[in-house]
């Protein structure tokens, strides 16, 4: 350990921002198995449509009964 302070607290910084990069490479590697499961159910599902709204402030749209994936997910899937 340095006696200098600054340098010190520089150190602990740098640390800290290591931590956050392997949180955040986790984080996306969840993210991305989610994605890869959203994308098997979305082609394998036999899905079963209902209009869907939260309240009447929110947009409506359809939610399968069976995987709960939403209509504007497809339609954004299928642009693709
Ligand atoms: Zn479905």
């Amino acid at each position: 350990m340095s006696n200098n302070p600054v340098q010190e607290k520089l150190i602990e910084r740098n640390e800290l921002i290591s931590k956050v990069e392997i949180k955040n490479n986790e984080l996306n590697k969840i993210k991305n198995d989610i994605q890869k499961l959203d994308n098997w159910l979305y082609s394998d599902c036999k899905h079963e449509w209902e209009y869907h709204r939260e309240s009447s402030f929110e947009m409506s749209y359809y939610k399968c009964k069976i995987c709960s994936c939403f209509q504007s997910d497809i339609s954004k899937k299928e642009n693709n």
